[in-house]
């Protein structure tokens, strides 16, 4: 049951008269900003869970003004005046095959997604693809076609689900509403609820001849191919909308649209963080000492860099525009190379003479032979 306390309203950020349309609206652009799959910022999920609370309550006209007037969307509230309301066993004794949710389904009308008015139109399902990358893709873009299934709209009738030559009428049993009126006597009195019209499930219209394709429903799986233009410098979980390449949309509703989610591979050599990239670049000992220029990866190619003499390990030095594509701006970002001096091993007999005359030179005392092998690590 929903919490008595919390304002639908101000969670969705609309007005107490905001129009189903305008609560819709609301609805379908948080619900993406804080969707669990592509917000992972801490209370994003809570804020995902309370949008969709709003929404349920708010885009049900009866449990709306359920809510509006009684500060809660809860069915017992009207009921109880505060005695508690009924448990499920207060209904157990009638109602036929229902229990306790079948008979609030018809006493409200439901939970269920349909609008008040389900003969208008609709628009279709959002999609989401996952797009994987590899590391250098996320960093340059690519143009590919991506393949999925989807419904679409049935291109023998063009959606209206009559057979070609022939047109759907107006339903003759809620004559166009696309939903009825039932009353039914209870122990609560006389209830009046609406239903969606089983004749044509809402549509508000009847098909006497039915499209063969479809079978009269206007919808058709289709295999689906949409040309994507990734563009370069996407990161790791970042998305993009693609409109209309949904799902067909009921009633002359139009097509939904496509979420492409990018998952980017790591690179074995770089680390990327937006449009720096990182790269540890081991140097030797003498490199460091004496200075040398060296030859660097980037992902636009190798490049040549100094290192001054007297270089420390740890050092960074950055290669302008080496970087990544800044994705909103202009240019590249910086390639940031830190330097690790490797102290040698294994040296040979020349290589630890010449140690030894460094440090005679340098006035250092030095009690190590320089030499690795097993035995000889200790004396
Ligand atoms: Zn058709
Ligand atoms: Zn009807």
């Amino acid at each position: 049951m929903m919490a008595e306390n919390k304002d639908y309203y101000k969670i969705l950020g609309v007005s107490k008269d905001a129009s189903a349309d305008e609560i819709k609206k609301a609805y379908r652009k948080l619900s993406k900003k804080y969707h669990p799959d592509l917000n992972k910022a801490p209370g994003a999920e809570q804020k995902f869970k309370d949008v969709n609370e709003a929404y349920e309550v708010l885009s049900d006209e009866q449990k709306r003004s359920r809510y509006d007037q009684f500060g809660s969307a809860d069915a017992n509230a009207g009921f109880g005046g505060g005695n508690g309301g009924f448990s499920s066993a207060d209904f157990g004794g009638f109602g036929g095959n229902g229990g306790f949710d079948d008979i609030f389904s018809q006493f409200f009308g439901g939970g269920r997604a349909r609008s008040t008015q389900p003969n208008q139109p609709q628009q279709g399902e959002d999609l989401q693809y996952q797009m994987d990358l590899t590391f250098e893709e996320g960093v340059f873009g690519k143009k590919t076609t991506i393949k999925y299934n989807r419904e679409g709209l049935c291109q023998t009738c063009g959606g209206s689900g009559a057979k070609p030559g022939t047109s759907p009428v107006t339903c003759s049993k809620c004559h166009g509403a696309g939903y009825i009126q039932v009353t039914q006597n209870t122990p609560l009195g006389r209830m009046v609820s609406q239903q969606v019209c089983d004749v044509c499930h809402g549509t508000g219209k009847e098909i006497k001849e039915k499209c063969t394709t479809c079978q009269g429903s206007g919808h058709v799986n289709e295999r689906h191919e949409v040309k994507v233009t990734v563009p370069a410098g996407v990161e790791d979980g970042q998305q993009m909308r693609l409109q209309g390449q949904g799902e067909a949309g009921r009633n002359g509703g139009g097509y939904g649209d496509l979420f492409i989610i990018f998952r980017v591979a790591p690179s074995k050599i770089f680390k990327r963080d937006g449009a720096e990239i990182f790269l540890d670049k081991k140097i030797s000992f003498v490199q460091a000492a004496l200075g040398d220029e060296i030859k660097v990866k980037t992902v636009h190619g190798d490049v040549k860099m100094k290192i001054p003499a007297g270089t420390q390990t740890g050092t960074t030095f950055r290669l302008r525009g080496k970087g990544a594509p800044r994705l909103r701006g202009n240019g590249n970002g910086d390639q940031q190379v830190t330097v690790i001096i490797e102290t040698p091993k294994n040296m040979n007999a020349g290589q630890r003479e010449a140690m030894r005359e460094f440090a005679k030179a340098s006035g250092e005392k030095v009690s190590g032979s320089g030499k690795t092998g097993f035995f000889d690590k200790f004396k």
